[in-house]
């Protein structure tokens, strides 16, 4: 079974222009047409399948500033008020509370790097708790083990990924802003080298600024108009169990496994970093880019199989913009779910939280996540073609800093003060080397 995702109705027809055009409705590319309609911008979001159907629907919902790299750190804090403020804006419930986060260990050496990190984020005005074997043992108490040490984080939190990205979509059609689901955006027209419109399976827009915030798909689309963006997926399974337990912590990571409490009082499940590199012709064009990360992170990473070829999302192909594309064509990706991994994770959650033994899986799938050479998002204006603004490549860590992600694109695209200092995700960074500057966490 998918993931659960709440279902929103879709705009009547497409408009013949807009003020701006996003394309790709995951929970960036939501915030950005939020912020923008929210400036009295006449905003059409299209989106190929259903509103977070793909990553933003199948995440765990941590929304963290703890371990973040300093790249991203200004960024998360940002978006912890941006979700806090959301609800009060817009009436529409995310799910977001700042339950704080939980981590718990028996390695010196990950102890010794949180306590870092701890440092470190001291610097920036962040709060977070290193915690000694007796008070680890006392907040992971579910787990009836002893632990060395952890960190609580506790003004980060969780939102309901089955919510998020739909209620942020039912807030920009509050504010006039319209939404197409089923409606692929094929490509995009210029004139005079500015952008003039996007065309898409129902119809041409003509508007002079647009965003791309395709996650996984952000790569080929820029292909087609000579932009080389470095992207690569990586498949990660995960499960849910069904309600019922109660005394465990809202969010908990070890090394073993991770536990988020979900909005119907079930519980997602997962081994974090863990994923499969299904081969891609994406993935052979921009491999030796990608080499400082694998060799950072080949220890939770194996080899996967032929269905990131078959889904089309990391094609090289070329396509025509008057005939349907592999985005029409794969509405929603859906990888199957690594079945060895959801049995382990399953396992090593029962055997971690016994209290768990009373519930049942009740869903278990996959998501490709799309990842930079660096693990830092690109987010800022194609140079080549003024007026169009790309959003993507959120390596794992987009659900968290969404709000503060799609803020940043709306006051680029309107010249405005930036949220964050947008210089770390310039997305022509990537003509450099990623050598030394793979994100840490
Ligand atoms: C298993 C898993 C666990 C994760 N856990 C966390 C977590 O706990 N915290 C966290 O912060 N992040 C987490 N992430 C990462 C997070 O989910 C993503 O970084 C984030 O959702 C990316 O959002 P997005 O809007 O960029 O992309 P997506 O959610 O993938 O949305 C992109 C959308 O664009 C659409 N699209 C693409 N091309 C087109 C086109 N041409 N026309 C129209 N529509 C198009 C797609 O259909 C899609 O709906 C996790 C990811 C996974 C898979």
């Amino acid at each position: 079974m998918r993931a659960p995702l709440q279902q929103i109705e879709t705009s009547g027809e497409l408009p013949q222009s807009a003020d701006a055009v996003v394309i790709g409705g995951g929970i960036v590319g939501v915030f950005a047409a939020y912020y923008l309609a929210r400036r009295g911008m006449e905003v059409a979001l299209v989106e190929k399948g259903r509103i977070g159907a793909e990553q933003s629907s199948r995440n765990w919902g941590w929304c963290r500033q703890q371990n973040r790299d300093a790249r991203e750190l200004p960024m998360a804090t940002r978006s912890l008020d941006l979700w806090d403020s959301l609800a009060a804006e817009t009436g529409e419930d995310t799910g977001f509370r700042r339950c704080g986060l939980l981590y718990l260990s028996n390695d010196e050496a990950e102890l010794a790097g949180w306590a870092r990190w701890r440092d470190f984020a001291r610097t920036a005005g962040v709060t977070t708790h290193m915690l000694d074997s007796a008070e680890a043992g006392e907040r992971g108490r579910a787990t009836g083990r002893t632990w060395k040490g952890g960190v609580f984080s506790p003004t980060d939190g969780t939102a309901d990924p089955s919510r998020a990205a739909p209620s942020v979509a039912r807030a920009i059609l509050k504010l006039g802003g319209s939404v197409h689901q089923s409606c692929a955006a094929r490509g995009i027209e210029t004139e005079g080298g500015r952008l003039s419109g996007v065309v898409t399976e129902s119809g041409t827009i003509r508007t002079k600024l647009a965003v791309l915030a395709g996650g996984a798909w952000a790569s080929s689309f820029c292909h087609q108009f000579g932009f080389r963006f470095p992207q690569a997926s990586v498949r990660s399974s995960i499960l849910s169990v069904s309600p019922g337990t109660e005394g465990l912590p809202d969010a908990l990571h070890t090394a073993r496994i991770s536990a988020t409490r979900r909005g119907d009082g079930g519980y997602t499940l997962a081994i974090s970093g863990r994923g499969r590199v299904d081969v891609t012709p994406q993935q052979l064009r921009f491999s030796s880019q990608f080499l400082p990360m694998f060799l950072k992170r080949w220890r939770s990473l194996a080899p996967g199989g032929l269905q990131g070829m078959r889904s089309g999302h990391e094609t090289l192909r070329h396509w025509r913009l008057d005939q349907p594309t592999p985005m029409e064509r794969m509405r929603i990706l859906d990888p199957a779910p690594d079945q060895a991994t959801i049995r382990r994770t399953h396992a090593r959650a029962l055997e971690l939280l016994p209290a768990l033994r009373q519930t049942r899986i009740s869903a278990a799938w996959a998501g490709y996540i799309d990842s930079t050479p660096d693990g830092v998002p690109a987010i800022g204006e194609i140079d080549t073609i003024p007026g169009f603004f790309l959003a993507a490549g959120f390596s794992g860590h987009g659900f968290g800093i969404g709000p503060g992600a799609g803020h940043l694109v709306a006051d680029l695209v309107t010249g405005s003060e930036p949220i964050v200092d947008p210089k770390s995700y310039d997305p022509r960074r990537f003509d450099a080397s990623a050598w030394g500057k793979v994100a840490d966490f």
